[in-house]
């Protein structure tokens, strides 16, 4: 069984990029510029966009934190994202979801310039990705086609089982697992709360990608031999031995899903590191220009 190591290739990564941002400003380029919005103080998105600010802190990538307090009104966050539209020393910029329930995020998302969405939420970006054209995938699918990519994982011809259809995860995932590039033309099978017989369809798969929030859901016995299986969950449960009084839990159980497959990611240490350095990517392809 290979462990699929997220954290130690998102590490070789972020050397990669930090190697491709000296070889852009010895050429007299600028940083590459992430910036970030953050609404209130939930918890998860304050450790989120630290972490993604120090990240882009390893590459030597500029970044900004906007952090406003949660009673701001929907056009005040209308404005910001105008500002952020204009500022030609911003490449790339991201407004961290969930946001206050008086904010439709739709509206927010939609206001984004799709040429500096490199969180891959925009309608033109998820479009273009589903057309197969030069887009910015949205960081949680791109970060799994990386790691399949770089452990040489088969999919072609592959049956692939995504559970879950979010907009962030199991449906883009599902599209670029069934398109044309290196990592996709599987076949793939979405299932989702309403699928009947789901140990049946995962018994049937060669990959099996679990995006559906549920601890531990996907057991050994819905698993057959030599499968790939990507953990995409991520649930803080509570867990009084450790400081924090949580933590963080996969939707697969690894004791008994590992044993089986031929590969598999581990959470935390999976797929949670590979989605911050996609997004250090986008912002990447966004400084050379290459989505437009
Ligand atoms: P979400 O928006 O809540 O979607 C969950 C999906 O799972 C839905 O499509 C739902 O079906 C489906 N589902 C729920 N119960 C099911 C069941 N019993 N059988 C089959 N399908 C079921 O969640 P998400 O945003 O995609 O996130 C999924 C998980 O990934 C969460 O744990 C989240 O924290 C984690 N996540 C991790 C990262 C990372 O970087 N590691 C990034 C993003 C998300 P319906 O559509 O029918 O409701």
């Amino acid at each position: 069984m290979t462990l699929l190591d997220g954290k130690k290739l998102s590490e070789e990564l972020k050397l990669e990029i930090a190697e491709e941002v000296k070889q852009l400003t010895a050429t007299g380029r600028k940083q590459p510029h992430l910036a970030a919005i953050l609404v209130g103080n939930d918890g998860g998105s304050l450790t989120y966009v630290g972490h993604k600010v120090k990240s882009c802190e390893q590459v030597g990538f500029k970044s900004t934190l906007l952090h406003f307090d949660d009673s701001i009104t929907e056009e005040f966050l209308l404005d910001e994202v105008k500002k952020l539209n204009e500022n030609s020393d911003v490449d790339g910029f991201i407004v961290q979801l969930p946001l206050p329930k008086h904010i439709n995020p739709d509206k927010v998302i939609m206001s984004i310039d799709p040429k500096k969405d490199v969180d891959g939420f925009h309608p033109v970006n998820v479009g273009k990705v589903t057309l197969g054209l030069p887009a910015y995938v949205s960081a949680t699918p791109l970060g799994i086609t990386k790691i399949l990519e770089r452990y040489n994982i088969e999919t072609a011809g592959k049956h692939c089982v995504v559970i879950g259809r979010s907009n962030i995860v199991g449906r883009p995932m599902s599209i670029l697992m069934s398109g044309q590039a290196k990592t996709g033309n599987a076949t793939v099978t979405i299932c989702h709360s309403k699928t009947k017989n789901l140990k049946e369809i995962t018994l049937q798969a060669d990959i099996i990608i679990a995006a559906l929030g549920k601890p531990e859901f996907l057991t050994g016995e819905m698993v057959k031999e030599g499968a790939v299986v990507i953990d995409v969950g991520t649930t803080r449960v509570v867990d009084t031995t450790t400081k924090s009084g949580w933590r963080l839990k996969g939707d697969v159980k690894f004791d008994e899903v590992s044993v089986k497959s031929s590969a598999i990611t581990p959470v935390p240490g999976g797929v949670g590191p590979m989605t911050v350095v996609s997004l250090l990517l986008n912002t990447l392809k966004a400084a050379k220009n290459e989505v437009n």
